[in-house]
């Protein structure tokens, strides 16, 4: 006989979890599938200081193991895998964490986005000691200290225009000589007196041992290259939202981000959709977190209205 799930949850980030202890809650016994990099985005950062209720700041990993602690004591079930595929057509709906067949009622997909990354040596090595891609996050750090931001969105302009709190210079390096961004940020950035731009230009490396100390940088027209003297780079070159598994099951933008109605509804009535994966605007752990609860309180109130 199969085991039909009333409630599966996919992804274990702050809105993921959040959804879990919910769930457990209102004795739904939810089955959570963390995959393989459980804790989502948080697990890559070190302090977090804006997350209410921890006055001395908590570690990312710390908050994330908090969490999960949290939704387990409710009775939460976790599963270690990705999940490979999803069938949302029929119902129950069915989905495969590898080579495993599951059913739920309700599923809520909290799958997050990840930054992407520029991918040039030193990146990889330094993140986290002076390489990040969340200004909101870590510009606290870099207070006096000397910046550069790279990427010419609206997420780019917005970095840098917060780095200007702490930085003493803001420095942003894009690869064409206009900016994407809207043309308020746009406009913003050029005329802040702390923010200076470098265009046509692309960093090749980052250097330091332990901090970064700078930038390798190349100019696509000419070609010429130079050390640029830096604390700290942010890559501001947008996310992408983990949907891949959803194409042709669920209605996605055009960015790939799922598109939600009345709350956390997808357009697959009883699939609900909470966190990064449905927000490109806030991206913030306790917004992810409020919305894993919307998620969670909507999906109860969906498989209360089928009983009845
Ligand atoms: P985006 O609009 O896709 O911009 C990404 C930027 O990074 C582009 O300027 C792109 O250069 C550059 N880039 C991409 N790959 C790169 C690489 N490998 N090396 C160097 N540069 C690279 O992404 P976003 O800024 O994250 O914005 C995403 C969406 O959210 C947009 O719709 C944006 O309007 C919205 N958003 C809005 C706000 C706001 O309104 N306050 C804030 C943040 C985001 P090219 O220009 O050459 O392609």
């Amino acid at each position: 006989m199969t085991t039909v799930e009333r409630v599966l949850i996919i992804g274990s980030g702050p809105a993921g979890l959040t959804a879990a202890i919910y769930t457990a809650r209102a004795d739904l016994e939810p089955l959570l599938v963390e995959g393989m990099e459980r804790g989502g985005q948080l697990m890559l950062t070190t302090d977090v200081e804006n997350y209410p209720g921890f006055p001395d700041g908590i570690m990312g990993p710390e908050l994330m193991d908090n969490m999960r602690k949290q939704a387990e004591r409710f009775g939460t079930r976790i599963r270690s895998s990705d999940v490979t595929r999803v069938d949302f057509a029929e119902y129950p709906f069915r989905i495969w964490v590898g080579d495993d067949l599951y059913h739920a009622e309700s599923v809520i997909v909290s799958t997050g986005a990840s930054a992407r990354w520029l991918g040039v040596p030193g990146e990889e090595r330094l993140r986290g000691r002076g390489v990040s891609a969340c200004a909101t996050c870590d510009g606290f750090f870099f207070r006096d200290k000397e910046l550069v931001v790279v990427g010419g969105g609206d997420s780019a302009m917005e970095e840098a225009l917060f780095l200007t709190k702490f930085a003493s210079r803001v420095t942003v390096v894009h690869r064409r000589d206009t900016f994407r961004a809207s043309k308020i940020m746009a406009h913003r950035v050029l005329e802040h007196p702390k923010i200076d731009v470098i265009w046509n230009t692309v960093v090749e490396e980052v250097l330091g041992d332990d901090g970064v100390t700078g930038v390798r940088l190349r100019n696509v027209v000419d070609g010429e290259e130079r050390v640029f003297p830096t604390d700290g780079l942010f890559v501001a070159i947008g996310h992408t939202p983990n949907t891949k598994i959803f194409e042709g099951q669920l209605d996605l933008d055009e960015a790939g981000y799922i598109v939600v109605s009345e709350g956390t509804r997808t357009s697959v009535d009883g699939v609900f959709a909470a966190g990064d994966v449905v927000d490109h605007v806030y991206r913030q752990a306790v917004t992810a977190a409020g919305m894993g609860c919307q998620a969670a309180i909507d999906a109860e109130r969906w498989l209360e209205a089928q009983r009845a």
